[in-house]
This record gives structure tokens, sequence and C-alpha cells, in this order.
């Protein structure tokens, strides 16, 4: 069996990865994308915060994305990097599209991570079915959406009171449940008394919904707060696949906040000739700046690739002349 060679394997195929493959595919470059399909924002029902494209539902944004890149000769696989190693030449990547005994490998001169996060959220029954719905985390992809609706937010950290005060700002009805959080400092708690934000110092018990609609948390004395969106700071994970097998590793981000995979601005990671961008590396990042991150570390690999190339013909060149004669 021959193992297909590619001048860039992109794992992850959301917006970070296909944007550097649409670079990538617009220079010239021989791509492949792998994505195993699972997009952070899956559960979501639209994308919003992204101009030119308000609302669009995210697998609509990706399937036009993928169309895009296919244009330019980028082959897409629907298929999960399983494993990667590195020879004289880059790296030889193993695939599995979920078929029986699926193993096909490829070679790649540069690889860019673009796998994402996993949202880890609080143990609480019936928080996690309704993740993405009307359990929200970010004012800026769906606060519009709950505008001057009842708004519970379910503290997880400290992140909590931001949360409140940029929720505020969508709905004058928001309640803090601190859960299992300490009590406020006397500070925050003027502050969210001052501009009418409720604080209340409970455990929630449980997420109700009723047909299929959120209606409130119930708190551990049995107690309802009535809600028709729960706000929560969920714990970005960076994905590992491939981490361990390119010599990477995740940090921490500051306050518990999550891990994330460090790279530097133009997507350069740690590991020689591996590349990193979108939520892997900024687990903050919206749709558009992933898109941005992801474009600027496939102009980035181009630009070494082509460095690369450029040594390699002055070698080659120079070994030429310095044949004798015949
Ligand atoms: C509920 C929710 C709603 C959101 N709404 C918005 C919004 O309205 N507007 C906005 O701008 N942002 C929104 N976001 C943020 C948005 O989801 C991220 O900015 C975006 O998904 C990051 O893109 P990415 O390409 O880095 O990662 P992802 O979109 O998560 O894509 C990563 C891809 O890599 C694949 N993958 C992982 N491991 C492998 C592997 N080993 N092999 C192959 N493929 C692999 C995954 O299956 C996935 O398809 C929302 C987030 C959440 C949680």
């Amino acid at each position: 069996m021959t193992t297909q060679n590619f001048d860039v394997v992109v794992v992850g195929g959301g917006a970070a990865g296909l944007s550097a493959a649409l670079m990538l595919g617009r220079s010239r470059r021989s791509v492949l994308v792998l994505d195993a399909g699972e997009p952070r924002n899956a559960p979501a029902a639209g994308v919003h915060g992204l101009l030119g494209h308000e609302g669009t539902p995210p697998g609509e944004l990706l399937r036009a994305g993928r169309a895009e890149v296919e244009a330019y000769g980028v082959v897409v696989r629907a298929a999960r990097a399983s494993a990667a190693t590195r020879d004289d030449t880059g790296f030889v990547v193993t695939l599995d599209d979920g078929t029986p005994g699926d193993g096909t490998t490829v070679h790649a001169r540069r690889i860019v991570l673009t796998t994402g996060v996993v949202d880890q959220l609080p143990d609480v029954p019936g928080l996690a079915a309704r993740w993405g719905h009307d359990v929200l985390h970010c004012p800026y992809c769906h606060g519009w959406e709950v505008r001057d609706k009842k708004i519970v937010v379910l503290a997880t950290g400290p992140m909590a009171v931001h949360q409140a005060l940029l929720f505020r700002q969508l709905s004058a009805d928001v309640t803090v449940v601190l859960h299992e959080q300490p009590p406020l400092a006397d500070e925050q708690a003027e502050e969210l008394a001052a501009i009418g934000v409720r604080v209340v110092a409970e455990e929630v018990a449980e997420v109700v919904a009723e047909n299929d609609v959120l209606t409130g948390v119930t708190l551990r004395s049995g107690q309802v707060v009535a809600a028709e969106a729960v706000v929560v700071a969920s714990r970005p994970v960076a994905r590992p696949d491939l981490l361990a097998d390119l010599g990477l590793e995740t940090a921490e981000l500051p306050g518990n906040m999550g891990t994330h995979v460090p790279a530097d601005a133009m997507g350069v990671t740690a590991a020689p000739g591996v590349w990193a961008a979108g939520n892997l590396v900024d687990p903050f990042a919206q749709v558009g700046a992933s898109a941005a991150a992801g474009a600027k570390a496939g102009a980035m690999i181009n630009a070494d690739l082509a460095a690369a190339e450029a040594r390699e013909a002055v070698q080659r060149r120079r070994a030429l002349h310095a044949e004798p004669a015949r």
C-alpha cells in the first residue's frame, strides 16, 4: 500500500482548520484536512458575532467552508487522526474513518493542529442536555437571543460576576446563584446590588425544563428560581489528540479557567513543523478570531515551505555544479 503525500495535513476541520486549508490551497499546496465532525458550537442554532454570516447555522458555515477549500484542490476527509510520528521529511499521520481495520497513513511535511476544545460543565442534572440551547456561556454568541429574559447565572468561579455584568446589559432580570462558590467580596456584592442583580447563596440541585423549554433551576432547599436561560462558565479543555506523539503538552490557563496548547501569534508551537490555531490555542476565541488564527498559520506554513524549498534548490544546484565535467 502506498502512503499518500501532502505538503500539509490539517487536523481538525472547524473554522480554524478550514481557514488554514484555504490559505494553503490557494497557494497551490497539497493539503489534507482530517475532521472528526464535532465542532464546539454544534449544539447552537446559529453563529453570531460573525460579520456577513449572522445567524448562519454552524453546520452550514462549515459546509460552505469545505466546498470553498475543495475548489482549490484541498482534500477533506471525515476521519479522526489517531497517531502521528516524525520522520526525516515530516510526519506520518494515521487516520481512522470508522471503518473496521482502517489505519490508513498519510505523509505530511507540516502539520496544523486545530482540534479545538471540549467544554467541561458542572455536574448538575439537566444542565448538559441544554448546553448551547438555553444553557449558555457567551453574551456575544447568544446574549441578544435572550435579551429581556429571566436569566440565572450559575456560578462556577470568578467569571460569574463578569458574566452577570455582561448579561445585565441584556436583561434587567438577572440572578446569580452561587452554587458551590464562596460568598462574593463586599465590593462585588455591592456592585451587583446597585445594578439590580440578585444573588442567591445556595446550591443548584437541578436545571428544569418542560416540553423541552427551560423553566428554572431547583435549589437544594427545594425553592425554584424561574429562568428562561442559564448562564454558566464552562471549563474548556484542549483536545489531547496527537499532542504527546508530536512532543507537545497542554498548559493551564490562569485561574483554573481551562487548558490550551501554547503557540505564538503565528501559530508556531514548541514542536518544529507543527503549527496550532483556533480554540486549541485560545479557548476564548470566537469563530472569527479562530478563523483568523487558522488563516495566519496557513500563510506562515506556506512561507516556511517556500523558504525550505528555496534552500533545497540551492543545495541541488550547488551539488550539480560541483559534479566533475564529463
Ligand atoms: C455552545 C457554543 C456556542 C457558540 N456560539 C458561537 C457564536 O455564536 N459565535 C462565535 O463566533 N463563536 C461561538 N462559539 C465559539 C466557537 O464554537 C469556536 O470559536 C469555534 O468552534 C472554534 O473553532 P476551531 O476550529 O478552533 O474548533 P472547532 O470548531 O471545535 O473544530 C475542531 C474540529 O476538530 C475536530 N477534531 C478534533 N480532534 C480531531 C482529530 N484527532 N482528528 C480529526 N479531527 C479532529 C473536531 O471534531 C472539530 O470538528 C460557541 C461555542 C459554544 C460552546
